[in-house]
């Protein structure tokens, strides 16, 4: 496994530390409420801890232990009015919940209740269905005092809701605990795949930021010696496994994702700009696989790029050849020229509507190998901030200048870098039949050409070019799709230069 540098933010350390304190207080919650040795009531765990909590499990003053564990009939699950909770909870936005007995089991669900009325009727069934089966399970086994709580966290992105919900199931005093992650596409209308939201390699940069955090919480914890300290890390390294991580939450600053560690359930904040390209549904909702088209896999590929853009005449015309060719490209844009006014912007726009693949050439098109770190990331952050503002999604790739990089810009570009293996020499040449010969020379299944979209040569060479690749067999791709077929996993920090090496 490659060995990176590790940069915890801060709000990770927050969270990290916060965490254990909240399952505390969430176990004395049910502890209390399923029991029902006490009523439950606001108290003092609860008011200390911070604002992220609020958005956890307080428990509510409204029920009474009576109503779950001395039940006298079989009651019906009913809703319990909105405003009954609306006052005391305005700051946790508004849930159901029921509490009630039956068929020999006491149970307590709570789901939220979302102003879209598709999200709130699909988490509702969501809902519905894991107490239905659990109820079910719980009928069958044995025992004289059966419960079921069923509590949640969630989280929201500008297109996704996620619903963590704890699951705990008891018989007899001996509990078992579950967590399932639920989660709703709001642009599409319907539930998405939880499983398939992130890639295996995202679980492995996940672990390695777990270890990293809990590494350094170990180190702090003075009264272990030297020694054990180092046996206690070797043992309890997390490997990268979707076991390792069962649940997570999508928030609107990053991934909360769920873990256990020495019995206890810990979570860790990931911004969504260190896990995005793992992601197959971005924050917006869009599904990434969606923008593959479908190709042979068999035929020889190659991914045209056009950097230094987007230009107000040339890209647009060049969208026309590749559209009429049915060919697509990728395009690495620069952050400032993005942003040089509404023809530029209807230029962006126009790429990313056209099923063209929108990528970052940095903000100032500076050599990074040269910058700060701190200059570095203001370059990849700026790109994004600019792209998004007009397409409203972030790029995924990134093409550093110059094809110029260091171990900063690996780290700290939160992207797979990508450069190129086939250099058209349309900045060097600045003739449209050189270009057209040079890339035709060197054209290869698999290959990343490098072009330039500013020059009205090179969409000249491009007209011509394009459907001369596609009749020597070539299918012309993006980025993503070359990849995405050719079976190779693009990594965060990782170069390049072709879909071979
Ligand atoms: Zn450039």
């Amino acid at each position: 496994m490659k060995q990176r540098k590790k940069r915890m933010s801060v709000q990770k350390r927050v969270l990290m530390a916060s965490s254990s304190v909240l399952m505390l207080v969430l176990t004395f919650f049910i502890i209390k409420y399923a029991t029902g040795l006490s009523k439950p009531g606001n108290h003092a765990v609860a008011g200390s801890v911070d604002a992220v909590s609020d958005a956890l499990y307080t428990p509510t003053a409204t029920i009474t232990p009576e109503e779950t564990v001395q039940p006298t009939a079989t009651t019906t699950p009913t809703p319990v009015p909105r405003a009954e909770f609306e006052t005391e909870y305005a700051h946790m936005g508004q849930r159901n919940e029921t509490h009630a007995y039956m068929d020999g089991v006491a149970y307590a669900l709570r789901y939220p209740l979302y102003a879209d009325e598709a999200a709130a009727a699909a988490v509702g069934q969501a809902a519905e269905a894991i107490r239905a089966e659990k109820m079910e399970a719980l009928a069958k086994r044995e025992g004289t005092k059966k419960q079921l709580l069923i509590d949640y966290e969630d989280g929201e992105t500008v297109g996704l809701i996620s619903v963590l919900f704890y699951i705990e199931t008891e018989v007899d005093g001996v509990t078992e605990t579950e967590t399932v992650t639920w989660l709703y596409n709001k642009k599409k209308g319907e539930a998405e795949k939880v499983e398939a939201l992130f890639a295996d390699t995202a679980y492995v940069y996940l672990a390695e930021c777990v270890n990293a955090t809990e590494e350094k919480m170990e180190v702090s914890m003075e009264e272990e010696t030297k020694a054990s300290l180092e046996e206690t890390l070797e043992k309890e390294q997390f490997t990268g496994t979707r076991e390792e991580f069962p649940a997570y939450v999508l928030t609107a600053e990053g991934v909360k994702f769920y873990y256990t560690k020495k019995g206890e359930c810990r979570s860790i904040l990931v911004p969504y700009l260190e896990v995005h390209t793992y992601m197959a549904v971005t924050e917006n909702g869009t599904v990434v696989a969606e923008r593959i088209r479908k190709l042979d896999a068999d035929k020889p590929m190659i991914a045209l790029t056009f950097d230094d853009g987007p230009h107000y005449q040339q890209t647009p015309r060049l969208l026309e050849i590749l559209e009429k060719n049915n060919a697509r490209a990728t395009f690495f844009v620069l952050g400032d020229r993005v942003l040089w006014g509404e023809s530029n912007e209807n230029a962006l726009r126009l790429i990313y509507e056209t099923g063209n693949e929108v990528a970052s050439h940095t903000y100032s098109h500076s050599d990074l190998a040269t910058l700060s770190e701190e200059k570095v990331q203001a370059e990849i952050t700026k790109t994004r901030e600019a792209i998004y503002s007009v397409i409203g999604e972030y790029p995924t790739l990134v093409r550093p200048p110059y094809g110029s990089y260091n171990d900063t810009v690996k780290r700290y570009a939160y992207a797979p870098l990508i450069t190129w293996n086939l250099d058209s020499k349309d900045w060097y040449s600045r003739d449209t039949q050189k270009v057209v010969e040079q890339v035709l020379k060197e054209a290869g299944d698999g290959k990343i050409v490098l072009m330039h979209d500013i020059h009205y040569f090179t969409v000249d060479a491009a007209e011509i070019l394009i459907p001369e690749l596609i009749a020597r067999g070539y299918q012309i791709v993006t980025v993503q799709e070359m990849f995405y077929y050719k079976g190779i996993a693009l990594e965060n920090g990782t170069v390049y230069h072709s879909s071979y090496n």
